[in-house]
């Protein structure tokens, strides 16, 4: 919170209003529900912080790990928060940082309030503290990615032939926990021509014999995600299909190779990008080459062109370059790695080369 005061004034903002959410959680540790009343810790440069919550959760908010440590304010149930608000911000009229997640009624309320001032991001002063991992964040990150790793181990033991989609991620589901998650968060299963949607929503499509299977899942662990993409051929896979992922597959790797701190995050996609171009598949590689993760399943740095942003020691972000041929197949690999002095980790492990299932 000093750090983000710190950079709120540097900044020229009169203030952040950070609501329930990620960005909630990394500076002060309360999980609070995002709701229809305000709850917002304001950041106020050169005074301390204030987290101002609905009355009838103040003991909530005393109770989490906020409590005692920054000043909690309530009010009331039939009152109205905004003027709160720019009371205890002082009525800036510099520009407000407001969380990303903050809902838009409350973004409305605050505009009306604080007529005079304008309202800005407020990532641009917490994605850069949010996107340098300490060693806490990353021992969660790996432990998430592990439990990822032996939950994909786990279900390729299983006979995918014959079963739905549908089955296939729930029993994903229940590996991402059984492995250790606290949660799951998401499973894609996408097989044969499904696979060529990259955000395929698992459905009735029975998996063959020959199909290749996008298989894309992560889950959280004390609040930090994992995300991991294998394809997999059920059976022997067609020329074809060794031929893609095989592309794909040496795509993943340049990229994991040109990651280095003060390398611009554009140079990794491009390191991924022309690998597949090359080949002849630039037009079917139809995303960004990765995505920050930490608190949030996408977050920053976006590994993408255009963002010439360069990478840090810390910073943690998947590589997932794919290839879609629509009515076909598609194939993705995707670890999460993170920037070390030297170049890149790799927290995942599990084996990259295609592998056959029954
Ligand atoms: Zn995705
Ligand atoms: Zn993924
Ligand atoms: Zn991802």
């Amino acid at each position: 919170m000093a750090r983000a005061a710190e950079r709120t004034a540097s900044a020229g903002l009169g203030g952040l209003v950070v609501s329930p959410g990620p960005d909630l959680v990394y500076l002060t540790g309360y999980e609070a529900p995002p709701l229809e009343r305000l709850t917002a810790l304001l950041i106020r440069p050169g005074t301390d912080p204030v987290l101002l919550v609905p009355e009838l959760e103040h003991p909530r908010a005393e109770a989490s790990p906020a409590g005692g440590r920054i000043h909690v304010e309530s009010w009331p149930d039939a009152g109205d928060p905004y003027p709160v608000v720019r009371e205890l911000l002082g009525g800036p009229d510099a520009p407000v940082g407001v969380s990303d997640r903050l809902w838009a009624s409350h973004l409305l309320g605050l505009q009306r309030e604080l007529s005079h001032a304008s309202f800005v991001p407020a990532s641009a002063v917490l994605a850069p503290l949010r996107m340098r991992k300490d060693d806490g964040e990353l021992g969660l990150l790996a432990g998430a990615a592990e439990a990822a790793d032996e939950a994909l181990r786990r279900l390729t033991s299983e006979v995918l032939e014959g079963r739905r989609e549908e089955d296939v991620a729930a029993a994903l589901a229940m590996h991402l926990t059984g492995a250790g998650h606290d949660t799951a968060a998401f499973t894609i299963v996408g097989s044969g021509p499904n696979g060529a949607s990259p955000h395929h929503h698992a459905g009735e499509r029975e998996i063959r014999d020959g199909d290749c299977v996008v298989l894309d899942f992560g889950g959280s662990l004390g609040g930090y995600f994992s995300d991991l993409t294998r394809t997999v051929a059920v059976g022997a896979p067609s020329d074809h299909i060794r031929e893609v992922h095989g592309i794909v597959h040496r795509a993943q790797a340049a990229a994991f190779q040109a990651v280095a701190p003060g390398v611009a995050a554009q140079e990794v996609d491009r390191a991924a990008r022309s690998v597949i171009e090359q080949a002849g598949y630039g037009p079917d590689f139809i995303h960004r080459t990765g995505h920050g993760i930490g608190l949030e399943e996408h977050e920053p740095p976006y590994i993408v062109e255009g963002n010439a942003t360069p990478l840090q020691v810390g910073n943690t972000f998947s590589i997932e370059p794919g290839i879609y041929l629509a009515g076909r197949f598609g194939v993705r690999i995707e670890d999460i790695v993170v920037v070390t002095e030297t170049g890149a980790r790799s927290l995942n492990q599990a084996p990259r080369e295609l592998v056959s299932v029954a």
